[in-house]
């Protein structure tokens, strides 16, 4: 019997003939045409303003941080249930990260909870869209805007995805995308900013060309480039473009492929999840997801962790997902306490990922099924 492994790269066949080509265009840099590919793909197929793409989204996600010039002494508003980098560039910038816990349903934010860590330090909060199944986005932003306070969103899962018909990335003032080998569409590592305020895209795209605006110089609009802002290197190599675009171009099929993984999962596990007091994923009617993930929530954290060693014993990965970012050492460097929030402690414990990729057959899925 072979490993079923929790994760498998998808290849679309076109990414090695596409390399060749940057390669003989002699743009192996950033922001060369595969770049500039994927981004007006990103831009028309989303809507949004301007797409630029980045290293990854981690460091997408500390250019929102430059973006809204965050001081020391500020706050960001984070889940506790989320990716480390979610927190973490914004702590970079000196802001301090206030965690806030998830609803229990579709594990994102919850916006009940929300006005209550709003202090007059608040510059921004953070909408992660917890396996592509979107924030109540309505709520956060009524609430953010009577704050005069920011938002991002951390669509890492989401790309694709809707939320009352719009997609995901277009309702903060920025959101991020991730390219990383585990998520729908890949490049191994990279990433996107997506910018919805138009008044943030020249500063940017200086951040992203390491504080320059050598991009204003190629556009002829200044007669030489140098150090305006603060920034770093955030391009991504045409080389990787080129193996995104393969990715980007197959959107259709990823997605096809997905749902069917996503589909078989829900059918074949319903009623048998039923009857163990075990729940499956939530998905709102105003939501559309994108297929990033299937999880069992287990009854309790003895069961998920029986679980998961069956399945290693039948050779199917299965794996765990966030610990609560405020029960880090981070977390409680900044004030994290145990009980500070209580669904993120409770699903942490008792989330199970099961292998989901594009290419897994139905031959796999059953042997994951049955077990
Ligand atoms: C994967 C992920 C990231 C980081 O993505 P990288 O491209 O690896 O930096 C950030 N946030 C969330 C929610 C993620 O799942």
């Amino acid at each position: 019997m072979s490993q079923i492994p929790f994760n498998r790269v998808h290849f679309t066949g076109g990414e090695l003939d596409h390399i060749r080509r940057a390669v003989e265009n002699w743009h192996i840099s950033g922001d060369g045409p595969f770049t500039k590919q994927c981004q007006l793909f990103l831009e028309q197929a989303l809507g949004v303003p301007r797409a630029l793409l980045t290293t990854s989204c981690t460091d997408a996600l500390e250019m929102t941080a430059l973006l809204i010039d965050l001081q020391p002494g500020d706050e960001v508003i984070v889940p506790s249930f989320a990716f480390v980098s979610t927190a973490n560039a914004y702590a970079l910038r000196g802001a301090r990260p206030v965690f806030c816990d998830i609803r229990p349903d579709t594990l994102n934010l919850d916006e009940r909870k929300l006005e209550a860590l709003i202090s007059p330090a608040t510059k921004a909060i953070v909408a992660l869209h917890y396996a592509g199944v979107s924030c109540e986005m309505d709520r956060i932003l009524e609430i953010a805007g009577r704050h005069g306070v920011k938002v991002i969103e951390d669509n890492a899962h989401g790309l694709f995805g809707t939320y009352k018909g719009k997609y995901l990335g277009t309702f903060g003032c920025m959101a991020t995308q991730s390219f990383h080998e585990t998520k729908n569409f890949s490049c191994g590592e990279g990433g996107a900013i997506l910018i919805n305020d138009a008044e943030l895209i020249e500063r940017a795209i200086v951040i992203r060309e390491k504080g320059t605006d050598r991009s204003r110089f190629y556009r002829g609009l200044v007669d030489k480039y140098t150090w305006v802002d603060l920034g770093s290197s955030f391009l991504l190599s045409d080389v990787l473009s080129a193996f995104l675009w393969a990715q980007l171009e197959a959107r259709n099929e990823i997605q096809a492929k997905r749902q069917r993984v996503w589909d078989y999962y829900m059918e074949h596990l319903s009623q048998s999840a039923a009857e163990s007091g075990v729940r499956l994923p939530v998905v709102p009617a105003e939501c559309t997801q994108p297929y990033h993930m299937f999880y069992l929530l287990l009854p309790t954290f003895e069961s998920r962790q029986n679980l998961l060693a069956h399945l290693r014993r039948e050779d199917i990965h299965g794996v765990f997902h966030y610990q609560p970012l405020h029960r880090s050492p981070m977390g409680v460097a900044f004030g994290g306490r145990e009980g500070d929030c209580p669904e993120s402690e409770d699903i942490s414990r008792r989330i199970l990922r099961l292998p989901f990729f594009s290419d897994l057959t139905e031959a796999e899925q059953s042997r994951v099924v049955e077990s």
